[in-house]
C-alpha cells in the first residue's frame, strides 16, 4: 500500500523537516505487522514528494499474526496485505507521529502555515461508497479525485472494482492532513486490523478534535470508524458533540496532546479473535465437563484439536470432518508426520458426516461441533440430532453457531445475508434455543447456554453456545443407605 503526500511551494524539500524524514536518506521501519519504508521519489525546487510504502507479507498475517481474520481460507485469499487500511493508518502515525502533533522546531512557522498538500492513496476499499468520498474530504477543504478500473476486465459486466486511487489536494496544514487521512481511512475500509478498546474514542477525539465535531457527515465517519461497535459511536458523538458547544476540551486530554510516535507504537495491535474466544470457550467447557476422551465433529483445519493436544485432562481426541481437504490440512497443522507412536495413539482423524450413524464415534465423554451446524441444511439437522443424542449419546455435547441477532453490527452484511457463503442458516437465540431445548427433551439431556464474543450494546454476541449434558438415572440406592455404608 502507497500513500505519497506532495508538497508545491518554495523551498519544497522542507517537507523532510515537517515529516522528521531526511530527504536522502530511504528508511525503513519495523512494525509487527510489516515493513514501512519512506523514501522521496521526487525533490526539486518548487515540488516534493515522500512517499510512505507499506509492505506486509500475506503469509505473516495468514500465519495468525495482527490482521488475520477468522481463520481458514479467508486468511489467505483476502485484500488486506494490498489496500489502504487501518495498517496503514497506524503506519502513519508510527512514522509521522510527530508530524501528526504539529511539532517542528526547525520550521514551526511552517508546521503551522497551510500549505499547499495533496495526497495520493493507492487502493482504498470503497464498496460503493466512492459518493461519499466528495463528502468527507471536500467539507475539510479538499478536491477529490479518484479513478477506479474495471474489476474485472474479462467480465465488464461484472462493473468496477471496489478499489479506489483517491488524490486530495487542498490548502492545509500537513497535521492537519496526516490526521483527516489517519482517521478516514478506516472510515471506507471499515475493518480495524486491531482489537477495539475504550482508548479508541480518545484516540478519535485526539486526531478529531479541531475538524470532525463540526463536519457535516460527522455521524457517518464516527459510525463507520467504529465499524460494529455501536456503544463507541455513541460514545464518541456524545464528546464530538460536547467539543463542538465548547465544552468537554478539558475532558478530553488526548485531544490536546495528540498522540506521539511512541504512544502509538504502543497501542495493541495483538487481537483476541473471535475464533480464539470460542474455542478456549469450548475448551473451558470441556475441561469443566470432566471428559478424559473427546471428537471434535467437523474439525475443520485442527484448530480445537490442537488446543486438546496440549491439555493433560484428554487421554483420547479424535478429529472428524467430511473434507478430505480439511483433514489433510488438519494434519498437517498438527504435524502428524512427526508424531511419536505413542502420541499416535492418543489423536485420530477421519472421514465421516455429522448425518449418518457411524460406530466410531462411540464410547466418547465429550463432542464439540463448532460452526458446523450451520453449514448443514435445516432439513439434516434431525438426522444429526439422531446420530449424536440417540447414537454416539456422549455425556456431554457442546455446540456453538452464529447469533443473527449481532448480524446487524456487521455493516457490510445487509440483511437476509449470512457471515459465510455456505452457511445454509444462521439462528437467532430465540431460534438455537427452540431447537436445542427441544433436542435435549427429546433425548433426555439438559442444556445451557452461554455467549461468546464482544456484546454490543443490545446484549448480543456474535457467537452462542448450548453445552448439553446427559441426564443421569437417579441411582435405586437411597443416600441414607450410601451413608450407612460409607
Ligand atoms: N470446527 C471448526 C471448523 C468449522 S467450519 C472450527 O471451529 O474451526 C465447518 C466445518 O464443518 C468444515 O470443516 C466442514 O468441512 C465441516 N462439515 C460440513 N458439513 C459436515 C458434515 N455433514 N459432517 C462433518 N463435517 C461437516
Amino acid at each position: 500500500m502507497l500513500l505519497t503526500i506532495t508538497y508545491t511551494g518554495e523551498n519544497a524539500a522542507d517537507l523532510g523537516y515537517l515529516l522528521h524524514k531526511n530527504p536522502s536518506r530511504p528508511q525503513t521501519a519495523v512494525s509487527s505487522f510489516g515493513k514501512i519504508h519512506i523514501f522521496y521519489p521526487e525533490i526539486s525546487a518548487n515540488r516534493c514528494t515522500a512517499a510512505l510504502l507499506l509492505d506486509i507479507d500475506p503469509l505473516d498475517l495468514a500465519r495468525g499474526k495482527p490482521g488475520s481474520a477468522g481463520g481458514g481460507l479467508f486468511d489467505y485469499v483476502n485484500d488486506r496485505p494490498y489496500v489502504s487500511s487501518s495498517f496503514m493508518s497506524t503506519a502513519i502515525s508510527r512514522v509521522y507521529g510527530t508530524a501528526m502533533s504539529g511539532r517542528c522546531e526547525m520550521k514551526q512557522v511552517l508546521a503551522d502555515s497551510a500549505l499547499d498538500l495533496s495526497a495520493t492513496l493507492v487502493m482504498l476499499p470503497c464498496r460503493g461508497d466512492t459518493a461519499m468520498l466528495e463528502k468527507v474530504f471536500a467539507p475539510l477543504g479538499y478536491k477529490v479525485e479518484w479513478e477506479s478500473g474495471l474489476l474485472d476486465d474479462s467480465f465488464p459486466e461484472w462493473g468496477d472494482s471496489c478499489y479506489v486511487n483517491l488524490t486530495i489536494r487542498g490548502k492545509v496544514r500537513l497535521q492537519d492532513l496526516l490526521r483527516h487521512i489517519y482517521v478516514l481511512i478506516p472510515v471506507f475500509d471499515y475493518r480495524k486490523h486491531y482489537w477495539i478498546g475504550d482508548e479508541e474514542v480518545d484516540k478519535l477525539l485526539a486526531h478529531g478534535s479541531g475538524w470532525l465535531e463540526k463536519h457535516p457527515e460527522k455521524n457517518f465517519i464516527t459510525r463507520r470508524y467504529f465499524s460494529k461497535f455501536g456503544h463507541f459511536t455513541k460514545q464518541a458523538l456524545k464528546r464530538l458533540d460536547r467539543l463542538d458547544n465548547g465544552e468537554g476540551g478539558a475532558e478530553n486530554p488526548a485531544a490536546e496532546s495528540p498522540v506521539t510516535e511512541e504512544e502509538e507504537a504502543s497501542i495493541p495491535v495483538k487481537i483476541p479473535r473471535l475464533n480464539d474466544q470460542r474455542l478456549l470457550a469450548v475448551l473451558g467447557e470441556l475441561k469443566a465437563s470432566g471428559a478424559q476422551s473427546v471428537l471434535d465433529l467437523g474439525c475443520g483445519e485442527g484448530n480445537l484439536l490442537h488446543l486438546l493436544m496440549k491439555t493433560k485432562d484428554f487421554t483420547a481426541i479424535a478429529g472428524m470432518d467430511v473434507s478430505a481437504l480439511m483433514l489433510s490440512r488438519a494434519a498437517g497443522n498438527l504435524k502428524f508426520d512427526r508424531m511419536t507412536e505413542e502420541e499416535k495413539k492418543r489423536v485420530t482423524l477421519f472421514q465421516s458426516s455429522l448425518c449418518y450413524r457411524d460406530k466410531r464415534f462411540k464410547n466418547y465423554d465429550a463432542a464439540a461441533i463448532v460452526e458446523v451446524i450451520e453449514h448443514l441444511d435445516e432439513n439434516r439437522l434431525p438426522a444429526l440430532e439422531a446420530v449424536i443424542f440417540a447414537d454416539a449419546s456422549p455425556a456431554t455435547v457442546i455446540i456453538t453457531t452464529p447469533n443473527a441477532d449481532y448480524n446487524v453490527n456487521y455493516t457490510g452484511l445487509t440483511a437476509n445475508h449470512f457471515r459465510h457463503g455456505d452457511h445454509r442458516f444462521e439462528w437467532n437465540r430465540v431460534q438455537f434455543r427452540a431447537w436445542a431445548d427441544s433436542a435435549a427433551t427429546r433425548h433426555d439431556y439438559s442444556v445451557r447456554y452461554e455467549d461468546i464474543g464482544e456484546q454490543d450494546a443490545n446484549q448480543n454476541t456474535p457467537t452462542q453456545m448450548a453445552v448439553f449434558r446427559k441426564n443421569t438415572r437417579q441411582k435405586t440406592t437411597a443416600p441414607e443407605a450410601a451413608e450407612s455404608a460409607a
